[in-house]
């Protein structure tokens, strides 16, 4: 693939007009622009991204796409790539390889989008409103090529990822919004008011910060491993749940999850193997709980879930707050964990113990709530393991408070 968009590139440079070289140089010296003025924020971007990176400069190497001809284009790509591998990807550690690839998928993207304006019959005059359909289908065929390559290629490398979760991680709306602004150049700024390219960068600038800061809020916020939130923004979440509750005089439940004999597990597999199935059991735990659930993982493989507010029913909420800690069980009982280093490789003797507690049947503070459903999760592994307590009702006294902010 490198070997054909080398040759392309020298093709595309014998090929050109001398008009297109004139947008071609444009293009690329405002995108050359635009890296370096993005040095910092797009460096870390590119280090912390976990599944997909969307990579602003796609607003030019569209813009080209859309405006040069395809050999141009391509040499267009090829130039803005080089520059970013040197000044961005290399210093975020990424392998030259990885770079070639993506380099490539871009331009077949590139000669796709030229496909598409060929069938339409449109070449760069984009007012009409044919010349509007072109241009949304070429950015629909463009991203959607670029996903599916960039997505395939990561299946490939990690074959236990989802599909779906890739291309919720890569960010849609920031896609669309940098495609939309390459749109916009191509056929507004660039035919009429080449100066007007410098006005792009600040909103472009604006763009990679906010998404920046989102990204590292959302660290900030996650434990690593699993995805689930930290224990300290679990606790202020929790918080605010149980206050939820308060004001609306529901009831509300703090659940406590451990594995079951986990250690063998570790003893027996790996470590590696034990995260993988720590990741397993987390999605378990997201996908049975809702939105406005709390759910968090405090260290080792202890999961803690808020959920509020319940239906409080007669039982002060009772039967709610089992119910799910049931359903989890039971998924966790009969869960396989296929292991990506190890394909044939599935775990599957796995259960949980779950202590748990009302809110405001058993005590209305946090760290209170906490305690009981700890000393209910104790009792379900002495009474056996692979079970649910809950505990409903004020408590006997002298229950030893354990100290989870530090785990
Ligand atoms: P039980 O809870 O049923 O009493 O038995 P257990 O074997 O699960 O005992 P415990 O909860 O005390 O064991 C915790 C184990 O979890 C010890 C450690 O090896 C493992 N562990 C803790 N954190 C991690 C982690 O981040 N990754 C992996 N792979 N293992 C972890
Ligand atoms: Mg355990
Ligand atoms: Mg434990």
């Amino acid at each position: 693939m490198g070997l054909v968009t080398a040759g392309l590139v020298v093709a595309g440079g014998i090929a050109a007009a001398p008009g297109g070289w004139a947008t071609a140089a444009a293009i690329v010296v405002i995108a050359g622009l635009h890296a370096e003025i993005s040095l910092g924020a797009e460096r870390m971007r590119r280090r912390i991204a976990e599944t997909r990176y969307i990579d602003l400069s796609s607003v030019w190497t569209f813009a080209a796409a859309l405006l040069l001809p395809p050999l141009l284009a391509t040499t267009t790509v090829v130039l803005i790539y080089t520059h970013l591998y040197f000044r961005v990807f290399r210093p975020a550690g990424t392998p030259p390889h990885r770079q070639i690839y993506s380099t490539s998928t871009v331009v077949i993207g590139v000669h796709l989008v030229a496909v598409i304006q060929y069938l339409f019959g449109i070449g760069d005059e984009f007012s009409s409103p044919l010349g509007v359909l072109c241009l949304v289908t070429c950015l629909l065929a463009y991203t959607a090529t670029n996903t599916l390559l960039v997505v395939s290629v990561i299946r490939l490398a990690q074959p236990g990822s989802k599909f779906l979760v890739i291309l919720a991680g890569g960010d849609i709306a920031l896609e669309t919004a940098t495609l939309s602004l390459g749109a916009l150049v191509a056929a507004v700024i660039v035919p009429d008011h080449w100066v007007l390219l410098v006005l792009l960068l600040p909103p472009l600038v604006l763009l990679e910060q906010t998404t920046l800061i989102r990204q590292l809020e959302t660290r900030a916020e996650t434990d690593e491993k699993t995805g689930l939130l930290n224990p300290d923004t679990w606790r202020s979440r929790a918080q605010r749940g149980l206050a939820g509750a308060e004001r609306d005089g529901a009831a509300a439940g703090v659940l406590i999850l451990d594995l079951d004999y986990f250690k063998e597990v570790n003893d027996r597999y790996g470590h590696l193997v034990g995260d993988a199935v720590l990741q397993a059991v987390a999605d378990v735990i997201t996908s049975e709980v809702r939105d406005d659930d709390v759910a968090g993982r405090f260290g080792g493989e202890e999961f803690v879930i808020a959920l509020s507010p319940v239906r409080p029913g007669d039982d002060g909420g009772e039967a709610a707050v089992r119910e799910v800690g049931e359903r989890i069980r039971r998924r966790v009982e009969t869960l396989q964990v296929q292991v990506s280093a190890a394909p044939t490789l599935v775990i599957e003797e796995l259960s949980v113990s779950i202590g748990a507690a009302l809110y405001p049947a058993t005590a209305d503070e946090l760290d209170t709530l906490l305690s009981i459903a700890d000393e209910a999760l104790y009792a379900a592994k002495r009474a056996g393991r692979n079970q649910v307590q809950v505990r409903n009702g004020t408590p006997p006294l002298g229950i030893p408070a354990p100290d989870h902010s530090s785990s």
